[in-house]
């Protein structure tokens, strides 16, 4: 059974990446849990507008910090976002990325080490690369290529990974990993080139809508407040089996560190995801096709069965709900 009660307590949580898409809505959810939230970012693609309705909180800190470089700060809790998530963004600069994903792993990891604070790491569905498994177990290890236009982010998040891990064998620090899949909803940027919201912006401009390749190729997108809902889940778990006040010249680990599977198990066609949204907005757009990026994933569908299992978590919000309060959203931000 799932138990709540060590949630309860008010913590001293850091979120890196705290002013993004995701970063946003777990500071939000967080603070509304009662808990007190430290949010750093660097805004290369967060922004203030995400967290403006935040800052007047006696709980919540603004820290622009870039992830790359050590902190020392005192926290429970470490979300590690940071990283941007889009492939135009992550390509923009692509040493910096491999940057902010190993050294913001060591830094962040060293920061729990010193602290013995719990740390989770935001990893990615794209750890398994372009798969040749479907859908996609945690046991599965992938099909990335090392040296393409993706590498930097799918290599670099592996790298992540393997850096939690030993700092768990090597330091008993008290690890999570989630591998967070395709997830969208409000605060997406306009221009942050992933599909969704290219997709609706265009689609509310009534300007064509651009499918890469013929479209039939495959994600499964889950809405960010069933996300939110998981990560949490997942930090949580293990909480109330010890605490942390218990014996200090033990080492605390809370339970099972992952990897796990955080995401939507309803596969959709890019192609489809296009007609619904002209469809969800009215739009006159028109598809129009061009070439498919190099290693763009033709499948992608996580099996949740860990997450449903242990963490007793499932999205509950369909894809035309969640799109309807995501359209809504860019059409008031317009
Ligand atoms: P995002 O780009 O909106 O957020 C990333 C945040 O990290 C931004 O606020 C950015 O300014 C910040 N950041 C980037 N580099 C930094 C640095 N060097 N120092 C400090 N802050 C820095 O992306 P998102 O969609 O919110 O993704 C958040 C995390 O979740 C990322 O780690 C991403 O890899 C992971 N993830 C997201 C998805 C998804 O579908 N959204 C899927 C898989 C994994
Ligand atoms: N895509 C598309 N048109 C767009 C943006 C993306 O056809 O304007 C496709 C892209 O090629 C990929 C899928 O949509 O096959 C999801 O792309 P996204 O960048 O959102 O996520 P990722 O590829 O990282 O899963």
């Amino acid at each position: 059974m799932y138990h709540y009660n060590t949630y309860r307590e008010p913590k001293r949580i850091l979120v890196t990446g705290g002013a993004g898409f995701i970063g946003s809505h777990l500071c939000e959810r967080l603070l509304n849990d009662g808990h007190e939230v430290l949010c750093l970012d660097n805004f290369f693609t967060g922004m203030k507008n995400n967290i403006v309705h935040l800052l007047q909180n006696p709980r919540f800190e603004l820290i622009r910090h870039d992830v790359t470089e050590p902190l020392l700060i005192e926290v429970d809790w470490i979300f590690n976002l940071a990283c941007p998530a889009s492939p135009i963004h992550y390509q923009y600069n692509p040493v910096k990325t491999i940057k902010v994903n190993v050294l913001g792993a060591l830094n962040m990891l060293g920061l729990a080490k010193r602290v013995r604070a719990r740390i989770l790491q935001a990893s990615t569905s794209e750890v398994y690369g372009d798969p040749e498994e479907h859908p996609q177990t945690e046991e599965y290890w992938g099909h990335v290529n090392p040296i393409g236009k993706r590498s930097c982010y799918d290599e670099g998040k592996r790298v992540a990974e393997t850096l939690f891990f030993d700092y768990l064998r090597q330091n008993k620090v008290d690890i999570k990993v989630a591998r967070i899949f395709n997830t969208y909803g409000p605060r997406m940027r306009p221009d942050d080139g992933r599909v969704i919201s290219n997709f609706i912006v265009n689609a509310l401009d009534n300007i064509p809508i651009t499918l890469y390749g013929d479209g039939t190729q495959t994600r499964s997108f889950c809405y960010i407040d069933d996300m939110i809902e998981g990560l949490i889940r997942m930090m949580d778990y293990g909480s109330c089996e010890q605490t942390r006040e218990q014996d200090y010249t033990k080492p605390y680990l809370s339970g099972f560190p992952g990897p796990i599977n955080l995401g939507n198990p309803d596969e959709v066609s890019i192609a489809s995801i296009a007609e619904k949204i002209i469809l969800l907005t009215g739009s006159k757009s028109e598809l129009f096709f061009d070439k498919l990026p190099e290693d763009d994933p033709r499948r992608r569908l996580p099996d949740i069965s860990k997450a449903t299992k242990l963490l007793k978590w499932e999205p509950h919000t369909g894809l035309d709900e969640g799109l309807g309060k995501t359209i809504e959203y860019f059409t008031k931000t317009k």
